[in-house]
């Protein structure tokens, strides 16, 4: 879907809304307090009630958009512009070229889809895997840039025929010391430094978790090729803090990148639940 075309089918705030309660109406199939599975809409909260304990489940409480004041119309643009094209655009860019006026919005919006795009990699991928090496003196220096880095971790689900397996690309141990490093020098400089937070990376303990299997050099070679373009071609100063979610956004694409629905709704339905 093209932008013209997307701003005029989702001109209004309720057109936006329909798109998440859609896909969260049927995430939430109980009512968390009491195992009722009778839960009623309501418009003067935009959420669901419990038809026995009378819980409210707001829609944004339960999901990757809870504590946000922006409206759904402000996440489903930005939920396009990350989705809509098989190239990643930076934080920068997403703001341009989106109708928000405030770059922290967009830069807290960008991160915290990124972010929910990691868990759904991890869930989709927690199988096995394998290290992917970036040997930096081999290759032509003019491909890598002081941002590539040395070693990530690609974790992957086999699937039948294994043209599907799903990916999800992640910082390797000495990736993620970087990331603490780098945080511990900044934070305080940083408005969300949660979203950065190395615990939306792999963690050792949930590695030691799969299984190591190598995976084909075609396919190693093809993934190695996509990172480093990535890097060199969209972030020119791609920062150690946004690596992983950049990895995340890319992986997602990756997995989906045979799937024909429009991959901004792909993501909505595949977003977690939060109870
Ligand atoms: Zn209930």
């Amino acid at each position: 879907m093209n932008h013209q075309k997307f701003y005029t089918t989702y001109s209004s705030e309720d057109s936006c809304l329909q798109i998440f309660k859609h896909h969260y109406e049927k995430k939430l199939t109980h009512c968390s307090k009491c195992g009722n599975n009778k839960l009623t809409w309501s418009n003067s909260f935009h959420g669901w009630r419990c038809s026995k304990c009378s819980k409210k489940y707001s829609l944004k409480s339960i999901s990757f958009m809870k504590d946000s004041n922006k409206s759904f119309k402000d996440w489903w643009e930005i939920i396009h512009l990350i989705c809509h094209s098989k190239k990643s655009y930076s934080i920068n860019e997403i703001y341009r070229i989106s109708q928000q006026t405030r770059y922290e919005t967009v830069y807290h919006m960008v991160l915290k889809i990124r972010q929910e795009m990691g868990k759904i990699n991890q869930i989709e991928s927690s199988q096995y895997y394998t290290p992917i090496r970036f040997d930096k003196r081999k290759q032509s220096r003019q491909n890598y840039t002081r941002m590539t880095p040395y070693h990530l971790i690609v974790t992957y689900k086999k699937t039948k025929g294994r043209k599907q397996d799903k990916i999800r690309l992640t910082l390797s141990k000495s990736g993620r010391k970087k990331l603490i490093l780098a945080l511990k020098k900044c934070s305080s400089n940083y408005p969300f430094p949660k979203l950065l937070h190395a615990n939306n990376t792999l963690k050792t303990t949930e590695l030691k978790c799969l299984e190591k299997c190598p995976i084909l050099p075609k396919w190693e070679n093809k993934l190695r090729n996509n990172i480093i373009k990535l890097i060199k071609g969209t972030y020119h100063q791609l920062q150690t803090l946004h690596l992983q979610g950049v990895l995340d956004e890319y992986s997602f694409k990756y997995n989906y990148r045979y799937a024909l629905n429009t991959k901004g709704e792909l993501f909505i339905s595949k977003a977690l639940i939060y109870l």
